[in-house]
């Protein structure tokens, strides 16, 4: 074992303070990651506030994970010390299941998360990415493609969570160009779904609720912006959407939004919220085939293929930088969806 510096929640309604992190020593397919920055997600705040009532104390969040290799254990090969890598919202999985063989490790039941998760080696809950160092098998490590520059990095962090819980539904519902895709909501998800859908060649709508959020809409990419709560707008795009993304992690009455949607449309809900939508009208599904579906983050091989689509297309998250002192205050501004679009720790301010 060996000690990090860290940011914990000790508890549900406290403020995060300084902890010292044990870290396990290394085992042959570990790699250590000296930490340089670290997205901020929505999970973070809800783990560390316990309100999906799972939550181990202390909690050190953090799953948006940048870094450059410190150490590698003596049987790691794809790897070499001084490389920039990257962690995600997993650090271990089965390996042996249907999902695990099929590379969707995000739904094997015996994953282990990057934060809140019982580390198989250790026993202990495992310790996310506000800390200066991470130990984590080579198996869930990534690669940092070589067209992102050394000032990209910050932007690069979002993209191990927000990224590739919007990549992977677009790619598994098959977006491409000529598509006419939908996104619900402009936050950090929201964000990227609208860059990663332009990209792939898709006309893309935004439906937000706030007015004054058109204008960076079409600078991010979106073709077209909706008012959601403007019902005669909503009606001139009845029937017109192969997919909506929808991003809204809070409660809300699906059925304006299935209405959009064409025969055999589909609308994925990647937002989990605190307490379930009302259910929606079953007609409104019967009479076009269209589906309600759900999806999350992604597999390690898909999340590898978003990082490399981003530098390709030259995508990161758009982000404002905090030093570790500032996260409580970044907490309470994201309440207020007072950030564009994410905020990212340097994790300097730790040392
Ligand atoms: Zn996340
Ligand atoms: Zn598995």
């Amino acid at each position: 074992m060996f000690k990090a510096n860290g940011y914990a929640a000790q508890q549900a309604n406290v403020p995060l303070e300084p902890f010292a992190i044990e870290r396990r020593d290394l085992f042959p397919n570990d790699i250590l990651i000296d930490i340089l920055y670290c997205g901020v997600c929505h999970s973070d705040l809800h783990t560390a506030r316990n309100e999906w009532h799972s939550t181990i104390y202390p909690c050190v969040p953090g799953h948006e994970i940048v870094g450059r290799i410190a150490k590698v254990g003596n049987a790691v090969e794809n790897f070499k010390v001084g490389q920039l890598a990257a962690v995600g919202c997993l650090v271990d999985s089965c390996r042996k299941c249907e999902e695990c063989k099929n590379h969707l490790e995000q739904y094997c039941d015996k994953f282990v998360m990057t934060y809140n998760s019982i580390d198989p080696h250790s026993k202990k809950v495992t310790h996310g990415g506000y800390s200066t160092q991470i130990v984590v098998d080579e198996k869930f490590v990534l690669n940092i493609p070589k067209e992102f520059a050394e000032k990209d990095l910050p932007g690069v962090a979002p993209l191990l969570c927000a990224g590739i819980t919007t990549y992977s539904p677009l790619k598994h519902w098959k977006i491409t160009k000529g598509s006419r895709v939908g996104v619900v909501g402009l936050g950090g998800l929201g964000h990227m779904a609208i860059k990663l859908a332009h990209a792939m060649g898709a006309n893309v709508t935004l439906f937000t609720s706030s007015p004054g959020k058109s204008v960076d809409a079409k600078r991010l990419g979106a073709d077209e912006v909706v008012i959601s709560k403007n019902t005669e707008e909503m009606q001139k795009h009845a029937n017109s959407l192969d997919f909506i993304l929808n991003t809204v992690a809070a409660s809300h009455n699906l059925d304006p939004f299935v209405a959009l949607l064409k025969r055999d449309g589909v609308m994925c809900l990647v937002g989990a919220p605190e307490h379930s939508h009302p259910s929606p009208n079953v007609k409104n599904l019967i009479f076009k085939r269209r589906t309600i579906a759900g999806s999350l983050i992604g597999g390690l091989k898909e999340t590898q293929e978003m990082l490399d689509f981003c530098a390709k297309h030259h995508i990161t998250s758009d982000v404002e930088i905090i030093p570790i002192q500032k996260i409580n205050e970044a907490y309470e501004r994201m309440l207020k969806s007072d950030v564009k679009y994410r905020f990212v720790i340097d994790i300097a301010s730790l040392k």
